[in-house]
């Protein structure tokens, strides 16, 4: 079989208030997955969470990150995967023993509970903006449409899929304003949308997916856009992890190791700070604000 693209796709319903994305990962969710060995519900997992931080972060309005973050209560204690507006994707997860050991586990199984939070962080000075839903959804799917569901915005179904080598997904959203004669358009694509199968959604391209479930409707196709593993991690991000275990703590590591390093949990880089490198740190420390917390 031939490399799967990673790639999303939008489309249009020419005649209603709908939009839809999909999204295939190949590589992207392969570059994830060769890092570490995950048990399969958490590959899948972090296949699904991919996928659906994908298509979320195709309706940021600015430059900035889509954040999906799992805080399970266990086997999975924590999931984290993130797209920016220019379509990098990372994702990374940790779980301690008892991973059940199907793919298909219900998410409730293998998270323990939890909660999910999706976070917009925008590059520039705007706030950023968080909700979060329980974890109590049979899938992560339905735990985002919970999210949407209680949050203002517009409404938005997602459907996820990930066989442990590839992901795709779809989102449909409702969009504001006339609803050009059809105001029962939206609960039809809704219903349309939930009778996609994950196989169709991990082997169908979107042209065949958009004509089997919406044959009876004008669609226009947009061209695909290329997605990508990439880490944005820098060495001021993961000086602020090292910020963040405090100034006695880090000099009691450099004592006795010489020699400080942090490595990104995405991508695995090593970061090293020696003792000048951390009077620097703690010199400005605390004043790291909106980076503090991540890397
Ligand atoms: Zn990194």
């Amino acid at each position: 079989m031939a490399a799967t693209p990673d790639y999303r796709q939008r489309f249009l319903f020419e005649y209603a208030n709908v939009r839809g994305e999909v999204i295939h990962l190949g590589g992207a969710l392969r570059a994830v997955l060769e890092r570490r060995s995950y048990p399969a519900p958490v590959a899948r997992l972090l296949g699904e969470a991919m996928a659906a931080s994908g298509l979320l972060s195709a309706v940021l309005k600015f430059s900035g990150t889509l954040i999906l973050q799992l805080q399970g209560k266990g086997p999975l204690t924590l999931l984290v995967a993130s797209a920016s507006h220019d379509r990098d994707l990372r994702a990374v997860a940790r779980y301690g023993e008892d991973v059940p050991p199907g793919a298909a586990e219900p998410l409730e199984r293998v998270t323990g509970g939890g909660h999910l939070a999706i976070t917009i962080d925008p590059d520039d000075s705007r706030e950023r903006y968080q909700g979060i839903v329980t974890l109590e959804q049979t899938s992560l799917a339905e735990c985002v449409d919970a999210y949407f569901a209680q949050s203002e915005q517009l409404p938005t179904r997602v459907w996820l899929a990930c066989d442990g080598r590839s992901a795709a997904g779809l989102l449909l959203q409702r969009l504001p304003g006339h609803d050009h004669g059809d105001p029962d358009a939206w609960n039809r694509a809704e219903q349309l949308g939930s009778t996609i199968t994950g196989r169709e959604l991990l082997e169908l391209g979107t042209g065949e997916v958009v004509r089997r479930l919406f044959h009876e409707e004008t669609i226009r196709l947009f061209e695909p856009e290329p997605m990508r593993f990439h880490c944005h991690c820098s060495r001021e991000r993961l000086g602020n992890v090292i910020v963040g275990l405090g100034e006695d703590e880090a000099q009691d590591i450099l004592a006795t190791q010489g020699m400080l390093e942090a490595e990104c949990d995405f991508c695995g880089k090593a970061y090293r700070f020696d003792a000048v490198d951390l009077r620097q740190l703690f010199a400005r420390g605390g004043t790291g604000g909106a980076g503090s917390t991540r890397h």
